[in-house]
């Protein structure tokens, strides 16, 4: 295929040699009785070998020219698969299909063994593994720090309708992407008590004195870039117990109070919270956010001394950028280290942390925003409690000397909350730790602004700015989508792999040929029939390629609004059978995404979207007209299979909610039409694809907070207006959908009537007429196909490479490399 196309056969021999010796030496087995998984072991092992040469050769590079470094701290990297990212970077993909098939061996299967590295929840944590790829094709000298986490996200499976949890274990056959540095690894102290001690020159210094201690080990993942531009370390902690048997317990009989030490360590490593912006509120989360930042700083702090650089040009050296709130302990910690361990006067260490950090925040939603009793960060974490109540006073006695006595404001800025119990508020923490708070698009920068640091920001007016999430289209395009990148190629050029960005603009010439408009639906025609393909073996229901694709797939959250997807499907499938005459688009509504497994609205939401699947399903009066499903287990690689499938793409957040949205530009880029809100980068996405080719519809992100400043939220009115609407919520409260329990929705039904906070019955007039202008533009295969065009040719700027260079020259400071 286009990506590197014919493999030079010198190459495709040594690849072969490389893939061999690895079978036999580090998997020890022969060709002859390899299993797949033998394969894959030792095609990754091979891959690593050529990711290893660049690995040298960047830190080489680095270390002579001194370069400042990026520190990206994110408790999530959603990652995904490897194989193809790396041997498709390095430029190896058509030499090793070529290599393994002369060796008989299915480079396609083979790719299908590997599990998704899952350390995170949804798109924060695909954010953080774009911006890796990202900042290793532009040559920024960068190193990711998070946890490596045993268990990634939890596997969902769906029984009778129901989402079911179980332990993800991406590590059970072992990781061949990383390795293990038993050498580096540091000391993580919780709990115990603050002393004061002789400074050596007549003053006083203060000193943490913890009880307990864990190691934190480094685990390291090379990460390359497009066409091996840099090779980047993700570095992960694994914690440890300083003492991994009690002999003395041992010995007296006790086994299980030998190990309750390590039990007890190792559990910070353990597994993700599978918490997806909603707050949880658990110590072993603080311990985990603790764990990792103390872990992080240590070590760049050892890098950068280690270097001859003295602790003052920190700054200039290093800049540290914290994804969310999740490691916003740092600005406490970098204090701790500076003023306790270096001995450096506060003022000065606060300048330095200060010019180190920079914050990205991730969500409005009041029940995300982070903080953490008083009471548990005085137990755990007894000096940085003091530190952060110094910061406050100081910054508090600041704005009285500039004469600031407002009451409310001072409230407003406080580090701590004061009500039901007194609470570290960790994104004001994190704001003024950072000389930079960013927000991740246009709409959801202006809404921080007036919301969440309303009065901060009056006071720090230039510390807020926006940088737009972007995608990589490595992966979201190169990858997921060889056929469409393919056609790419054969009417732009090679050039378009290495300037997306600018080369996608000139597809926008091709949309008006037929033959290109033609091979534009085949490629989309062809992903739909394996996904139809895919979910008739996984769920046994038959879809038809030729069928609309509409398709919602993200986690579950009431303001993401499955629950108005799924009211229009109930309305549709009423309409179908009232008069099936009228209609005549057959689509597949395609749902998947998991529930925080304490969320039960959300849990609902898949029974509720199971229970419509299975009647529309089943009814023969449908006649093919509708089909719903839902997908199990989404993750990365479900989703690169589905996004290339889709023709419509739901992205249709209570306006004001969705920070960004990632999975938009995904679904743009691959030509999948978007019907939305004019939330998050929709509106910018809006503004490049052009209202014509998207349908937008619904309230407005300041009509919501009107209508919620006004108390509308009983929505009597709009139902009443609304016939098919009042038909579908009759239908769900009567138990038409769940004939076994009648009950089932009545209480979801009540709080759409009369306490609607996501706004789903006033969207709903609205959102149906958009899906009959979906229809519509549908019937007109020639304008659909163009529409369809021009979304991949104008979502060129939603790339990562272009945020990334935003935040590297915006806040960063760090200039790309030369290439
Ligand atoms: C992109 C992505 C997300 C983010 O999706 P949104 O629709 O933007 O919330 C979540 N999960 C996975 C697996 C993704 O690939």
């Amino acid at each position: 295929m286009a990506l590197d196309s014919i493999p030079d056969q010198s190459e495709v021999e040594t690849f072969k040699h490389a893939v061999l010796t690895r079978l036999r030496y580090a998997v020890g087995k022969d060709p002859a009785d390899a299993y797949d998984h033998d394969w894959f072991e030792a095609v990754a092992l091979a891959a690593r070998k050529y990711q290893v040469d660049g690995w040298e050769e960047t830190t080489r590079t680095i270390d002579r020219s001194q370069r400042k470094r990026v520190y990206y701290l994110s408790l999530e990297f959603l990652i995904g698969r490897l194989l193809i990212d790396n041997l498709s970077n390095l430029g190896l993909l058509e030499v090793a299909r070529q290599a393994l098939s002369e060796l008989g061996v299915d480079l396609e299967r083979i790719r299908l063994l590997e599990p998704d590295a899952a350390l995170g929840n949804g798109g924060l944590g695909r954010l953080a593994a774009c911006f890796m790829e990202s900042m290793a094709t532009l040559d920024i000298p960068a190193h990711g720090y998070g946890i490596r986490y045993e268990h990634g996200l939890f596997k969902q499976t769906v029984a009778d309708g129901w989402q079911q949890e179980h332990t993800e274990t991406w590590l059970d056959f072992g990781n061949p992407w990383e390795f293990e540095r038993p050498e580096c690894s540091y000391t993580i102290g919780f709990g115990g008590s603050v002393l004061s001690e002789d400074d050596g020159s007549g003053g006083q210094r203060l000193c943490w004195e913890p009880l307990e201690r864990v190691r934190a080990v480094a685990y390291d993942m090379p990460i390359v870039g497009w066409r091996n531009a840099s090779v980047n370390t993700l570095r992960l902690w694994r914690a440890r117990a300083e003492e991994t048997l009690r002999l003395d317990r041992f010995n007296a009989g006790d086994y299980l109070g030998a190990v309750a030490d390590t039990v007890r360590a190792e559990s910070i490593s353990r597994v993700l919270y599978p918490a997806d912006s909603t707050e949880a509120g658990q110590e072993l989360r603080l311990r985990q956010e603790y764990f990792f930042v103390c872990a992080s700083l240590q070590d760049l702090m050892q890098r950068h001394l280690g270097h001859g650089e003295e602790v003052h040009s920190l700054p200039r050296q290093a800049a540290i950028q914290l994804n969310d709130t999740h490691p916003a302990i740092a600005v406490a910690e970098l204090m701790r280290l500076l003023v306790d361990e270096r001995g450096l006067e506060w003022d000065e260490a606060w300048g330095l942390t200060v010019a180190t950090l920079s914050y990205t925040n991730h969500t409005l939603l009041p029940e995300a925003l982070e903080s953490w009793p008083v009471g548990l960060m005085e137990r755990l974490l007894p000096r940085h409690m003091q530190i952060i109540y110094l910061i406050n006073a100081f910054h508090i006695d600041a704005l009285r000397a500039k004469d600031i006595h407002d009451f409310d404001l001072l409230r407003a800025v406080s580090l701590i909350e004061e009500g039901h119990g007194r609470r570290v508020r960790m994104g004001n923490l994190a704001f003024l730790g950072c000389h930079s708070v960013n927000g991740v698009s246009a709409l959801h920068t202006e809404l921080m602004r007036e919301t969440v640091f309303r009065e901060l920001h009056r006071l720090y007016p230039n510390r807020i700015s926006n940088k737009t999430n972007g995608v990589t289209f490595r992966r979201w395009l190169f990858q997921a989508n060889p056929e469409l990148t393919a056609l790419l190629v054969d009417t732009l050029g090679e050039e378009v792999l290495d300037d997306p960005e600018n080369r996608l603009r000139d597809f926008a010439a091709h949309a008006e040929k037929s033959s290109v408009r033609q091979r534009f639906a085949q490629q989309r025609r062809n992903a739909k029939e394996r996904l139809a393909q895919l979910i008739e073996e996984n769920l046994a229901i038959r879809v038809d390629p030729d069928a609309l694709f509409d398709v919602h797939i993200k986690r579950i959250h009431e303001y993401k609004r499955q629950l108005l997807n799924l009211l229009h499907t109930v309305a549709l499938y009423q309409d179908i059978r009232n008069d099936p005459a009228t209609h005549r688009v057959p689509r597949v509504k395609i749902f998947a995404g998991k529930a925080a497994p304490s969320y039960q609205q959300a849990k609902l939401i898949i029974k509720l979207a199971n229970d419509i699947s299975r009647m529309v399903n089943g009814d023969p009066t449908v006649r093919g007209l509708l089909k719903v499903v839902f997908i199990p287990n989404y993750n990365v690689s479900l989703a690169e299979s589905i996004i290339p499938a889709a023709d419509l793409s739901e992205q249709i957040s209570t306006a004001g909610l969705e920070a960004s949205g990632t999975s938009n530009m995904k679904f743009a880029l691959n030509g999948a039409l978007t019907i939305g809100t004019l939330d998050g980068a929709n509106v910018e996405m809006c503004e490049r694809i052009g209202p014509d080719n998207m349908f937008i519809f619904g309230l407005k992100a300041q009509q919501v907070e009107a209508r919620k400043r006004a108390g509308e939220l009983s929505m009597q009115h709009e139902i009443a207006a609304s016939p098919r609407l009042e038909e579908a919520l009759i239908a769900l409260g009567t138990g038409v959908f769940s004939p076994d329990d009648p009950q089932r929705y009545v209480a979801l039904v009540d709080s759409l009537r009369y306490d609607d906070r996501f706004m789903v019955c006033t969207d709903f007039d609205a959102y149906w007429d958009a899906q009959e202008r979906v229809e519509q533009l549908w019937q007109k295969p020639a304008r659909w196909w163009k529409a369809s065009m021009l979304n991949t040719s104008r979502v060129g700027w939603f790339s990562s490479d272009r945020t990334i260079r935003e935040y590297a020259e915006e806040i960063w400071k760090v200039p790309p490399g030369e290439e």
